[in-house]
């Protein structure tokens, strides 16, 4: 009679990991379900494959190597908007996004895709934000196209119908450009408004500094009304977040060690971050690095001084005087923001404090908009319905103004906003804030 092989025999040794990126959080679920209710795609899909305990079900078994990575398991792993909703409410601690990070990086190892999908990746995750230089030309570009008339062509005779693959996505999310003036970055330093608080460091960010460079020249004006030295590191890049939530690993960690070089040189406290993904990532630069002798300590060092700019600024009271806004918004909250950083009640007792501002509370406030990084571009089908279950709430409010404090989600609530044709706006945060304080004049 031949004795049974034990299950365990047959288990990997050492710990779970997809390619060296460890998976071992995925032992910590306990099955319990209360993760579903708050996860988007389980709650359009209704599949347990489209839920966090399905997928993590999926990446257990990957690693363990009891099964393949089908087309079926890429379809629902891709479905994962990476809100991280399901780490805010799961009683076990399941560090879920690094987890999915780790299974779309698998992803990318394993099944690339067609030439026209990998070439798309590079020159976006490889050229693109890897050189702040040639997303700056883009940029350019990208508004020539639309101050020239050429995009209002595209669109009116429907040749933006004919463009291939997932190039219409891309086209109808453009943002409006702002001009070379608009976009630039706030002075090397600007100085504090006595007393002074602490020396920070702001990061301009990528896409950020060539879309939204008036946020980031709001952040630094108000930063210094409240008491801080506000400097900007000469030569700062992307981050990798975007990269990271991607699946391109590599890249990402290369970003993350050229970020920390990059504010190393400059004497700061902290390093503040006024994009929400952005500060999720790099708060975990420690662990994305762990692994590296070289940076896994500053690496931890560096990530123990970055602080959302809302967390910040809310440790004290606003320094006045304040004028008054009169304005009725809302609250949309960033996933990377509200799950991936827990920050929650900040922006809200910051808006609390500006005279004449009434805020009225967004129903399902934390759920994702859709944008998810270049989510609403590679699964334009889900992040739509998320996008028109958003929009629907924004509407419902009666709100004047949406508030949020992210460039993504700006861009895609906007665009939702624009094709119910509402005449809702799209703040970020630091542009209330800094309109209190006078808006730069
Ligand atoms: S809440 Fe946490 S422990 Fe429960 S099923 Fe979801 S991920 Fe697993
Ligand atoms: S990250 Fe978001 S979409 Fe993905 S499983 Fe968790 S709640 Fe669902």
């Amino acid at each position: 009679m031949t004795t049974p092989t034990p299950t365990s025999a047959l288990a990997p040794v050492g710990p779970l990991s997809l390619h060296g990126l460890s998976v071992e959080g995925v032992n910590q679920c306990v099955h319990c379900g209360l993760c579903l209710a708050y996860c988007p795609t389980f709650s359009e899909l209704g599949t347990e494959m489209d839920s966090p305990r399905g997928r993590i079900f999926t990446i257990k078994s990957l690693a363990e190597g009891r099964m393949a990575l089908s087309d079926s398991a890429v379809r629902h792993l891709s479905l994962c908007l990476d809100c991280r909703a399901c780490e805010t409410v799961c009683p076990a601690g399941v560090p879920y996004g690094r987890l999915i990070e780790a299974a779309k990086a698998e992803i990318e190892r394993q099944k690339p895709g067609a030439l026209s999908r990998r070439l798309f990746r590079w020159l976006n995750f490889g050229l693109l934000l890897g050189h702040p230089r040639l997303l700056a030309l883009a940029a350019a570009g990208a508004r020539l196209y639309q101050t020239s008339g050429l995009q209002r062509l595209v669109r009116t005779s429907g040749l933006v119908r004919l463009l291939p693959g997932t190039l219409p996505a891309w086209e109808a999310l453009l943002p409006p450009v702002p001009s070379k003036a608009d976009r630039v970055a706030p002075p090397r330093t600007t100085l504090a408004a006595p007393p002074r608080r602490a020396r920070v460091a702001l990061l301009t960010g990528c896409i950020q500094a060539v879309v939204f460079g008036a946020h980031n020249r709001a952040t630094a004006r108000v930063l210094a009304r409240n008491g801080c030295d506000v400097l900007v590191p000469e030569g700062q890049g992307c981050c990798g977040a975007l990269n990271a939530h991607g699946g391109d690993h590599a890249r990402a960690q290369a970003m993350a060690r050229e970020t920390i070089e990059t504010f190393e040189a400059v004497p700061a406290d902290f390093v503040i971050v006024n994009t929400s993904g952005c500060g999720a990532h790099m708060k975990a630069y420690g662990h994305l690095l762990a692994d590296d002798p070289a940076y896994a300590e500053r690496a931890k060092r560096f990530a123990a001084t970055v602080r959302d700019v809302a967390e910040f600024l809310a440790q004290e009271p606003l320094r006045g005087p304040l004028q008054a806004v009169t304005l009725t918004c809302t609250y949309h909250d960033p996933c990377h923001v509200v799950h991936g950083q827990k920050i929650k009640s900040e922006p809200r007792r910051l808006l609390a404090q500006i005279p004449g501002l009434r805020v009225v509370e967004l129903p399902e406030s934390d759920w994702c908009c859709g944008s998810a990084g270049i989510y609403n571009l590679t699964q334009p089908e889900m992040a739509t319905r998320l996008l028109h279950r958003k929009v629907g709430h924004v509407l419902e409010t009666g709100a004047e103004a949406v508030v949020t404090a992210n460039p993504g989600c700006i861009l895609q609530i906007q665009a939702g906003l624009g094709a119910h044709q509402s005449g809702v706006r799209v703040l970020h945060l630091v542009e209330i804030l800094d309109r209190a304080y006078g808006g730069g004049a």
